[in-house]
């Protein structure tokens, strides 16, 4: 028997006409990409998202046609975001650090009708747009001021296209199931794959981020998502921002720590989320000049480990809580965040810390398991690792027109296979030991990168580590420690191994460490184990 409750779909527009009603007075805030900040409302924003849907149909999009993006967090983006998919039309953002044949794949696998394109990126689209025959049109993320010359055909300039059009837009209901939003994986190996949202993916995956225990979002949260709306829709920032009511404040193209230590004091910023690449570099501006942060509580860390150290060093130094969250572009993203239950705050610090280091607890709308290689479940046991298997309604259910990729990585049961090793502790928080392919092989054994990593971060003199694997006679595999000495800092080898034997068990100890200017970061700001192993991959351990 089915209930008698009205079945309405969930939809991006529902989040952009709420928010525009409901909180009238909110502002979101951009550094733009021509300089200068700008500020208007949610009401404003609807109405200029509204004029966007109307131009986009004049130019002749219509629903499924998929509107590409190539831009940074900033205002326009956001309207474009709600007027592509709200008019039943699919987001397509892309991200501009990715290798010129991957985004020549990836627009032509998407058969992108538009391409919305920041000033920042005109001279990247210039280079590639022959390589895209099915393109009809570039619209460049300006107005007529700042519009400049440009070898590109059929473009078209931002605010000329929506300016004399309506603000009024009637937002066609659809099913909810329907696409909304694409986003390609930059795989390490391959061809990226496409994640193929959809409104109800996207609209549940917000409500569950606000149900994030010990993450408060409401009116009185200011958040500056760094992180970039080009990969995974800034971690759903546009979507639960818009929901709970918050004051967004984007960092357009300025990610150095300087100018965003500036934008979180001058717009009062209560919460930052991005990768930890990000705030390596917000850290060491503030350790430079002497200063901590007036308003800032929380950041939200994820995509890569946050090293214990950066927690450490929030809340010593700045009384923030840095908060390690788990995801990925596959889960829209968001899977654990590492916040400890009631009982387990304000006690033992140590033993808090330890919580707060690992990926997390569960965030309501997934389940997890872990299984051996042959597929058996095994147990949450703190101890037993395994690959790491999701299912849950934010989660892809196939890639975008990738049979192959889908087969690998969706099984039978209908779980995600994750490619990461984790454990899970009988309370439920989850540890992420390694990537599959990224688990050193000693003699039989596992080592884990990124707990060698997080322990040598913790040195005062490193800026970065990273530490892979190297082929080795009797081992099979040994650990190479590769590192970034802070700017000024002189330490050796011998210190560092000195420093890590204190930390880690005596076989885990790399075999030797090499000091580096910097570490090969890919498009999401991540360390490229792949590219760092291949530049070691002839050297030889002493
Ligand atoms: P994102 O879009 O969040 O960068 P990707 O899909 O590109 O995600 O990559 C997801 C992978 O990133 C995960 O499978 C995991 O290996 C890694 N990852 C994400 N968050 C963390 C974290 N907090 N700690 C360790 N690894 C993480």
């Amino acid at each position: 028997m089915h209930g008698l409750m009205m079945n309405r779909p969930l939809l991006i527009s529902q989040i952009l006409e709420f928010a525009a009603g409901n909180y009238p007075d909110q502002e979101i805030v951009s550094r733009t990409t021509e300089g200068g900040i700008h500020r208007y409302t949610y009401p404003e924003m609807a109405q200029r998202t509204r004029q966007l849907a109307n131009a986009l149909k004049k130019l002749g999009a219509s629903e499924e046609d998929r509107i590409g993006t190539i831009a940074w967090n900033n205002y326009r983006h956001l309207e474009v975001y709600y007027a592509s998919s709200g008019m039943g039309a699919i987001c397509h953002t892309m991200n501009p650090r990715l290798p010129a044949d991957q985004l020549i794949y990836i627009v032509n696998h998407a058969k992108d009708k538009f391409i919305f394109v920041d000033l920042t990126f005109l001279p990247l689209l210039e280079k590639l747009y022959e390589h895209f025959p099915d393109v009809e049109g570039f619209v460049v993320m300006t107005d007529e001021a700042n519009m400049p010359e440009t070898s590109l055909p059929r473009v078209y300039c931002y605010e000329t296209l929506i300016k004399g059009e309506s603000d009024q837009f009637e937002w066609p209901e659809f099913d909810e199931n329907t696409a909304s939003s694409l986003c390609y994986t930059s795989g390490t190996t391959g061809n990226p794959k496409g994640v193929l949202y959809s409104h109800r993916s996207n609209v549940l995956h917000a409500l569950f981020v606000l149900s994030i225990s010990g993450v408060p979002i409401d009116e009185n949260s200011t958040i500056l998502p760094v992180v970039p709306m080009f990969h995974v829709n800034a971690w759903g920032t546009p979507y639960f921002g818009l929901i709970a009511g918050v004051k967004l404040v984007f960092p357009g193209p300025a990610l150095d720590g300087e100018n965003l230590s500036n934008l979180i004091e001058d717009e009062k910023v209560t919460d930052a989320w991005g990768v930890p690449t990000v705030w390596l570099g917000l850290l060491a501006h503030k350790r430079q000049k002497g200063e901590t942060f007036s308003t800032l509580k929380r950041t939200l860390i994820g995509g890569s480990a946050l090293p214990k150290a950066m927690i450490q060093e929030f809340k010593e130094k700045h009384n923030v809580e840095a908060i390690q969250g788990w995801g990925m572009t596959e889960m829209s993203p968001l899977g654990t965040v590492a916040t400890p239950r009631p009982s387990q705050r304000g006690g033992d610090w140590e033993k808090e810390l330890k919580l707060r280091g690992t990926q997390g607890r569960l965030m309501f709308g997934v389940e997890m398991k872990i299984v051996d290689a042959e597929g058996n479940d095994l147990p949450h046991d703190g101890e037993s690792q395994g690959e790491l298997l999701v299912r849950g309604n934010a989660v892809i259910s196939g890639y975008y027109e990738n049979e192959e990729a889908t087969k690998k990585a969706i099984d039978a049961d209908g779980w995600f296979h994750t490619g990461d090793v984790s454990v899970i502790s009988p309370d439920g928080f989850m540890e992420i030991v390694d990537r599959v392919k990224d688990v050193i092989k000693s003699g039989g054994e596992w080592i884990s990168s990124i707990d060698l990593e997080n322990e040598a971060i913790a040195h005062p003199k490193l800026a970065e580590a990273a530490v892979i694997g190297i082929r080795h006679e009797k081992w099979q595999e040994r650990p190479l420690l590769v590192a970034v000495k802070e700017p000024d800092a002189e330490v050796t080898k011998e210190e560092v191994l000195q420093f890590l034997e204190e930390r880690v068990a005596k076989w885990w100890l790399p075999d030797d460490v090499v000091f580096v200017d910097e570490l090969p970061h890919g498009a999401t700001g991540k360390l490229q184990k792949a590219k760092l192993r291949e530049n070691f991959k002839d050297y030889k351990l002493p």
